[in-house]
């Protein structure tokens, strides 16, 4: 069995650096001693640098987004060497907050994830159908992921995370509930198949497939027990250093 990764996704939250560098102090002790689960935590672009260069020893890192180009005419951009140079190693990818709200497109996603791959780092691609659906994983989120993964190579595939996160579910949407730990087996069966479609069996199996969507200290267990699923991505719950540390310990239990 992996063991399982638990990726906070702090969104455009706190709202000071004072408050950042408290949530990671808080968080320090109980992930520390946790040495069965992988915790990384993305904050802001704003505060990634100094959190981790004080941090980075005892936790890992990650970014909320990437852009595909090395430097040049980009304004507001980030690049995937810039992020190594502050001692990031993850990137989220493909979030649904960044299609419904800032436009981001298939084609987008798709450069971004081969730079951040190129470049080492380890993209955690989001894929999710908007819509609850009571009849199984929609197609749509296999076009993501083979639109996501176009011009990809089996070679440069192996450090890939997925998370399959239903839009539905993430807590910030109207009427936003978990998805079943049942439903997020078929999505991980699902997203295997392709990956192996894709890159054959066994480089399909060493891909992680976390779930995202509300999770909380109260059903992760059910994900990663039942669902199978091999980690996390956690939103709202990330913010509450008591909250997100018993969803990490319940992950290494
Ligand atoms: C997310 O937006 O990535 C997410 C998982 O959010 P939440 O846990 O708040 O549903």
């Amino acid at each position: 069995m992996k063991n399982s990764i638990i990726i906070a996704n702090w969104k455009m939250n706190p709202a000071t650096y004072g408050e950042a560098e408290k949530l990671v102090s808080n968080l320090l002790p109980g992930i520390t001693r946790n040495k069965k689960t992988k915790v990384v935590l993305c904050p802001p672009f704003v505060w990634l640098n100094s959190l981790s260069s004080k941090f980075k020893k005892s936790i890992s890192f990650g970014a909320q987004d990437v852009f595909w180009k090395d430097g040049g005419p980009y304004t507001g951009e980030v690049s995937p060497q810039m992020l190594k140079s502050s001692g990031v190693n993850y990137v989220i990818l493909g979030h649904s907050e960044r299609k419904i709200y800032l436009g981001e497109t298939d084609e987008m996603i798709n450069k971004k994830l081969k730079a951040a791959l190129e470049a080492g780092l380890i993209p955690v691609l989001c894929v999710g159908e908007k819509e609850r659906n009571s009849d199984g994983i929609p197609a749509v989120v296999g076009e993501q992921l083979k639109n996501a993964l176009g011009g990809i190579g089996k070679n440069l595939v192996k450090k890939l995370v997925v998370a399959y996160e239903p839009v539905w579910a993430i807590s910030t949407m109207p009427g936003a509930k978990a998805d079943s730990p049942d439903n997020a087996f078929r999505a991980l069966v699902f997203i295997r198949k392709i990956l192996a479609g894709l890159y054959g069996r066994k480089t399909a199996e060493g891909i992680k497939i976390i779930y995202g969507g509300s999770v909380s200290s109260a059903n992760i267990a059910g994900f990663l027990k039942e669902g199978k699923m091999e980690g996390a991505l956690v939103g709202g719950a990330s913010m509450d250093a008591q909250e997100f540390l018993k969803v990490v310990r319940a992950a290494g239990r």
